[in-house]
């Protein structure tokens, strides 16, 4: 299997260098692997990067907007399926894939994992001792989350895969993988340890929880760290460790 990383030219602060598109390809045939954003240049290295081979399909991780909207147009520009878990706001899978559901690439089979948590709809897809991880793992940085808690048991899903290497869909490919997993799960405890801190400390609303626990975050990341706080705390309630009430956030009494 041969696998080429085609750099979408989106660099921004939730998106690193771009979006990584993978072209992968086996015995001539090929799929197309996070198309990207509607970007006629991008489009057009794509079409390149496939050269001589024969697509079979074009696929997506998950259907955030620097991920999937060019899916549908390349799909049917090049008269292939359109894979994905479910349908997005600029995304209409041809057929939607389920956990554990395999593509088959020439001699390769690409199997498709569902990772909840930071999006519902989004899939890993491995091959062999790779996993191409999307937003699930990226490189270079953290990931914004959904739903903490099914994030977690992601994570804790693909350390169980021991995977040699993956290619994430921001930022360079990751050769050592559990550090990098174990880092995410060491991360997202260290945060939860730090919200339950904050709150033993007097905070009693996610605005005061941010505050404290993203101290100097670029303003422009603001909303989006005080939403990580909203999401960590459903999480942290529904485990018991912290109480709301009319009064706000509480440590329950034991
Ligand atoms: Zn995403």
């Amino acid at each position: 299997m041969k696998i080429e990383r085609v750099l979408a030219p989106n660099p921004g602060l939730f998106t690193g260098p771009g979006t990584n598109t993978y072209v992968l390809s086996d015995s001539s045939l090929a799929i197309v692997l996070d198309p990207g954003p509607v970007i006629d240049v991008h489009i057009e290295a794509i079409e390149i990067a496939l050269g001589g081979l024969d697509p079979i399909a074009v696929m997506v991780t998950h259907t955030h907007r620097d991920h999937a909207p060019a899916a549908n147009i390349l799909g049917q520009t090049l008269g292939v399926e359109v894979l994905g878990y479910a349908p997005g706001p600029e995304f209409e899978p041809t057929r939607m894939l389920t956990n554990g559901q395999v593509v088959t690439l020439g001699e390769v089979d690409v199997v498709a994992i569902h990772t909840p948590g930071h999006t519902a709809d989004h899939l890993c897809y491995r091959i062999a001792d790779v996993v191409f991880s999307g937003d699930h793992v990226m490189g270079g940085s953290t990931v914004v989350i959904e739903d903490a808690a099914a994030y977690m048991q992601s994570l804790k899903l693909m350390a169980g895969l021991r995977p040699a290497h993956l290619y994430p869909g921001h930022g360079s490919r990751i050769d050592d993988v559990s550090v990098a997993i174990t880092e995410y799960i060491n991360h997202r405890i260290e945060r939860e340890y730090e919200i339950v801190a904050a709150v033993r400390s007097g905070a009693v609303t996610s605005e005061d929880i941010t505050e404290v626990v993203y101290a100097g975050v670029d303003p422009m990341l603001q909303a989006a760290a005080q939403r990580q706080v909203q999401v960590q705390l459903v999480k942290l309630v529904e485990e018991g460790r912290l109480e709301t009430s009319d009064d706000g956030l509480s440590i329950p009494s034991t």
